[in-house]
């Protein structure tokens, strides 16, 4: 993060800027819930482009899937989540607020979620010292109903993560690509979770994207693949730009395990209200395969031709969040400097995740500038996600384009109409070079 930012600078420069916006805002909004707005709808975009290339696009052992939000009910059964996935909620009963009990205890960071985290005993309210009741479980899973009778039997869940929907294609997939072990599946979807204490911005959501893959492998080999995914997935925020004094690897201790897991990993950025995990890595082990078999019916084994037996796959699932990942990146760009007396607010965003790639200024709004101005935007937005600017002075809109993270602006003054030349303006460094309009397109693209 850089010293400068701030959840609450971020906040209002995503208001101000329409990167996100509170949800249904106009009625009071709804807690727990968000907008993209245009900028933030492009950045969301680049971040799970940026993944689905790393991933899926760049690898032969990786394949994608798009599974349903809403499952069959016993899906939930098989995976642990009807009985397992619950947080110990206590209220005041002075002030009436809600807290979950295991945040107040202080057993985990306040930015983990700990299910499984006891709830250690504090009997007082921390905002007005009133009585607590005893903490209770609740179901993190939100619950609806399929078809017109709302019933027992008609009761559904919006799922509270993208990973059973692999689970349950394993066979599916397995059969349809003919791929061998170790093979990956990866998926980006919304999952939704009612958690008693949404906040910290977009940090912890009650609605939210998760980018998930199940990784099978040969037991005995899940170790060393586990190793590897840690590896790989650190050095992917590395690559698109997070500072590395930022950005940590931390294997959790046993007593922090989830019960499926054998071994888990997060990977952590320093935020305002301190390290919190960005990112999941677990070993799940053959948890959810042998459980869904269970629950199914079905074999969900896989034949190793090698040893000529049908084994049931461990997994190694890297799990992380959409919208925690663009808090991060948004953090990790944010940058104040000084120049010519005034304050520059910049986003220095990897070229891959910035919303608008190319800004087109005309210098003025000149009528004899106008045309080759539009002409340039004409051959430039086919190439790029852009923008046309023409409002207020270039110094203005050459400093609107840092604060929303544009790496080039390019610039048509009165020179363009005798040399047929532009002048490219790059984001960090503020460097200026002339070039020709022949060739713009061309010197854009080796600097993006
Ligand atoms: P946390 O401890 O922060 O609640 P978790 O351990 O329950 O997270 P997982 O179930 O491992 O989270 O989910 C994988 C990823 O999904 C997390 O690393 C996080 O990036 C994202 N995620 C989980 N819950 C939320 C949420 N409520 N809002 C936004 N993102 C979330």
């Amino acid at each position: 993060m850089s010293t400068k930012a701030t959840v609450e600078k971020l906040v209002s420069l995503c208001k101000r800027r329409g990167f996100v916006f509170q949800s249904s805002e106009i009625y009071g909004g709804i807690g727990g819930f968000w907008d993209y707005g245009p900028l933030g709808v492009e950045l969301k975009n680049n971040i799970k482009q940026a993944w689905w290339k790393a991933v899926v696009q760049e690898r032969d052992d990786v394949v994608g899937q798009d599974a349903a939000i809403v499952m069959n009910p016993t899906v939930w059964r098989a995976s642990g989540h009807l009985d397992t996935f619950a947080d110990p909620m206590v209220d005041c009963k002075e002030c009436k607020k809600r807290f979950r009990a295991d945040e107040l205890a202080g057993a985990v960071p306040a930015s983990a979620h700990g299910h499984e985290a006891e709830a250690a005993k504090v009997t007082r309210c921390p905002e007005c010292g009133g009585e607590l009741t005893e903490p209770r479980m609740f179901n993190l899973m939100f619950r609806t109903y399929v078809g017109p009778v709302e019933d027992d039997a008609s009761t559904a869940y919006l799922r509270p993560e993208t990973a059973q929907g692999i689970f349950v294609n394993f066979a599916n997939i397995l059969t349809t690509t003919r791929k061998k072990l170790p093979l990956g599946i990866a998926q980006i979807g919304k999952a939704f979770r009612n958690e008693i204490t949404p906040g910290n911005f977009i940090f912890r959501d009650r609605e939210f994207e998760q980018m998930e893959i199940e990784y099978f492998v040969k037991p005995g080999t899940d170790e060393q693949w586990h190793q590897h995914w840690v590896e790989e997935r650190y050095n992917w925020y590395l690559g698109l730009g997070m500072r590395k004094e930022n950005v940590r690897v931390r294997q959790l201790d046993s007593e922090e395990l989830a019960h499926y897991a054998k071994d888990t990993y997060e990977i952590e950025y320093l935020f305002p209200m301190g390290w919190s995990e960005l990112e999941g890595i677990a070993n799940r082990t053959d948890f959810d395969l042998r459980r869904h078999a269970e629950f199914s019916g079905r074999e969900l084994e896989y034949f190793d031709e090698e040893s000529g037996e049908h084994i049931v796959p461990y997994v190694i699932e890297p799990s992380a969040g959409v919208d925690r990942l663009l808090m991060a990146f948004l953090m990790d760009a944010y940058d104040e400097e000084e120049v010519r007396g005034e304050t520059r607010v910049i986003l220095r965003l990897h070229k891959d995740l910035a919303p608008i790639k190319v800004a087109v200024l005309p210098l003025s709004r000149n009528e004899k500038l106008v045309p080759p101005a539009r002409e340039v935007w004409a051959t430039v937005r086919k190439q790029w996600m852009s923008q046309y600017d023409d409002a207020q002075s270039i110094g203005r809109r050459y400093r609107r384009q840092d604060e929303v993270g544009t790496p080039l602006c390019v610039t048509i003054d009165f020179d363009t109409l005798e040399d047929k030349a532009v002048t490219i303006r790059e984001r960090d460094s503020m460097e200026q070079v002339r070039v020709p309009i022949a060739g713009l397109v061309d010197a854009l693209r080796e600097r993006l």
